[in-house]
């Protein structure tokens, strides 16, 4: 989130009457952007990560832990203090949804060298230690995607009753909602434009004693506000590509590989105290801001209300937080073939002034959502100078990947940014090593794809099947994914020999049936001879690009890392949290995560974060260096990892 505007937001029966304007502007600003940035080329390989944080408040005597609702202030003296480190690289912190929430990103993207690949763990430990310096002696903030007693009795410090003008939630203070305005009336007006309080249902897992099996055949938890949704904690890579095209090619590609990356990465098997019986956060996100009018998610006739996009009553297949609903890039063609609503009005603007039909329709199903925040005095604006309208229907239109155009520069001196692709399905590990091991993996899958001059694309029907099944528990090693056999180019005959000996060039016929389900094993390390994996596919690369030999053995073990997750070798951090709670004693088979549990759970996760516990089963032999306040004792940039004497050292030196 880039920095947010500071002002009065409307109500919603306040701004309902400019809607329609709001809309009708930011479609003319990007028309504005598109025209003015459109021709820029031969930008740099830029990257950065983004990482989410819950800070938590430990009662040892009791052994109970609470949310903490200190993130702006700890984000304040976070801020503070980096202005006072003139570090190399340092980082930059970030406000989130959640008052107990924060989200830290690298200060400047890395570049395109596979040494900057190296610095990205390094970062990350850096931006771990220098929150542990912003905590109270009580807190921790470990990279859970979800609070286990989110929503559960007495949670947050300090101490509120649940509900509240915005949320009016029975389970969840207003307080944990951030204090900017924005956050707020993002959560009232997405509940009222919807007519009633979100929904949330997410099944619950069966277990021997789970009572409500005893009377019902899928029971759910049942959640009721935005909270539970983007109070969960992710991981996102945003890259800059060379030039539109290929930012557009890119999305296309990342869409393909969001259910999959976020199967790897599952790390959701708690909600609202309870177990659930999937592993990922997306379906409770998705419910969690869906502002859909009954008729628009086709459950009611509606009245058309001519100030709503639609006039409130076109049907629309998905939430607002959701998987895409068509590729981007020309040479997609054919592949978007699931229901995708555009706004006509908007569509024929498009068209009209120019722009393809492809990004015209991308850009009119943007616009069929309705602005959430719109601040007092800030309607009018000059379409050639702001783009703040645009940034206002963009930016809650959160898809699992996002096409950036280039921002406003905000002085004339700012750096320049480019065309860029946000890849957003990723679940937050618990240690640094596996945050930066599947943030280099999804760069080099990038720079592979383009490169080798690959094509991952498929049906978004089999995209959105897949999206269905990664939710199941285990899905990375119980699920087989829709996935393209033939992804290389024709004329890429050396690459396969290389890869895969004495494979025998394809037929026509195998090419002409083209995706099938594959295991996640068999989608990372390759299947029979005419699948070569996206595994070896980053190890062509890196060897295509000469990769230095003290990069390439930090990136070697982040690929066989994922290389054994996808076998199952190595379990998700969703696996082995469900695990936990199922073998902790005071666990009575009851699907129930109780305050003693969550307490010890949310301890051995902070542990294995900070390097203080081992979890083989997670990262089999990788151990991780202990991380100290602010970092001191870091190793150097391109250090290699400690060794098991200098570990111990260092661990008695800080415990
Ligand atoms: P948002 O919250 O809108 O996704 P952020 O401002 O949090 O965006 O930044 C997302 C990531 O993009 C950060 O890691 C940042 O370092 C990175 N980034 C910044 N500039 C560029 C750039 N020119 N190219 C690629 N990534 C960039
Ligand atoms: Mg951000
Ligand atoms: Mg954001
Ligand atoms: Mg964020
Ligand atoms: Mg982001
Ligand atoms: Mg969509």
């Amino acid at each position: 989130m880039g920095l947010l505007k500071v002002g009065t937001p409307l109500h919603w029966k306040d701004s309902l009457e400019h809607c329609n304007y709001v809309r009708h502007h930011g479609v003319l600003q990007f028309i504005a952007t598109f025209r003015r940035l459109r021709h820029l080329e031969n930008d740099r390989l830029f990257y950065g990560d983004e990482i989410e944080y819950s800070l938590l408040k430990v009662e040892k005597s009791g052994k109970r832990v609470f949310l903490s609702l200190r993130g702006p202030e700890a984000m304040e003296s976070l801020r503070g203090s980096e202005q006072d480190i003139h570090a190399f690289r340092g980082c930059t912190w970030h406000q989130e949804y959640g008052s107990w929430m924060l989200e830290g990103t690298p200060s400047l993207p890395y570049g395109g060298y596979t040494m900057s690949l190296a610095s990205v763990e390094q970062n990350m430990r850096l931006r771990r230690g220098r929150l542990l310096s912003a905590l109270k002696q009580d807190e921790i903030a470990p990279t859970l995607v979800t609070f286990p007693l989110m929503g559960v009795s007495d949670f947050v410090r300090p101490a509120a009753p649940p509900g509240g003008e915005a949320s009016q939630s029975d389970f969840v203070p207003d307080a944990c909602i951030n204090p900017h305005p924005r956050f707020g009336t993002l959560t009232g007006n997405i509940r009222r434009r919807r007519g009633s309080k979100v929904d949330i249902r997410v099944p619950l897992f069966k277990d021997e004693k789970t009572p409500e099996f005893a009377t019902e055949e899928k029971p759910m938890v049942h959640m009721d506000c935005m909270a539970f949704g983007m109070g969960c904690c992710c991981l996102q890579v945003t890259f800059q590509a060379s030039d539109i095209d290929e930012s557009r090619f890119l999305y296309d590609q990342l869409a393909v590989l969001a259910p999959i990356m976020m199967a790897l990465t599952a790390a959701t098997p708690i909600v609202k105290g309870r177990l659930a019986a999937t592993d990922v956060r997306w379906s409770l996100i998705s419910q969690s801001v869906d502002d859909r009018t009954p008729a628009e998610r086709g459950e009611a006739p509606g009245t058309p209300d001519p100030r709503l996009a639609g006039n409130g009553v076109r049907r629309q297949s998905k939430s607002r937080y959701d998987s895409i609903s068509t590729y981007i890039h020309p040479g997609s063609k054919g592949y978007s073939d699931i229901p995708c609503e555009i706004d006509e009005e908007m569509e024929s603007l498009l068209l009209k002034e120019g722009i393809d039909e492809t990004m015209s329709r991308h850009i009119a199903h943007l616009f069929t959502r309705d602005p959430l925040v719109i601040f007092e005095g800030h309607v009018e604006l000059d379409d050639d100078s702001t783009t703040d309208h645009f940034e206002s229907i963009q930016s809650t239109n959160w898809q699992t990947v996002r096409w950036k155009p280039p921002p406003m520069k905000a002085h004339a001196c700012s750096p320049h940014v480019g065309w860029r692709t946000e890849f957003r399905s990723m679940e937050v590990q618990l240690t640094d090593f596996e945050n930066a091991a599947f943030t280099a993996f999804i760069v080099i899958v990038t720079r592979a794809i383009l490169v080798f001059n690959l094509s991952l694309l498929q049906p978004l029907s089999k995209v959105d099947e897949n999206m269905e099944r990664a939710h199941g528990t285990d899905a990375a090693q119980k699920a087989k994914f829709w996935f393209r056999k033939h992804i290389l180019p024709e004329e890429a005959d050396d690459l396969i020999q290389d890869i895969c000996p004495g494979q025998t060039p394809v037929t026509p016929e195998q090419k002409s049936c083209q995706f099938e389900e594959m295991t996640m094993s068999e989608i990372m390390s390759g299947k029979s001879c005419y699948f070569p994996g996206l595994l070896p596919l980053c190890y062509a690369y890196l060897e295509h690009i000469g990769c230095d030999e003290v990069s390439f053995r930090r990136l070697d073990t982040y690929l066989k890392f994922i290389k054994e997750r996808a076998e199952g070798t190595l379990m998700t951090p969703a696996a082995w949290m469900r695990n936990f709670v199922r073998t902790h004693p005071d666990y009575k088979k009851d699907s129930v995560v109780s305050e003693s549990i969550a307490f010890d759970l949310v301890h051995a996760c902070n542990d294995i974060g900070l390097g203080k516990r081992d979890c083989p089963e997670i990262l089999g032999e990788v151990f991780i260096d202990p991380i100290t306040p602010e970092g001191q004792y870091e190793t150097p940039l391109y250090g290699e990892r400690m060794g098991p004497e200098e570990r111990r050292g260092l661990l008695n030196k800080i415990i």
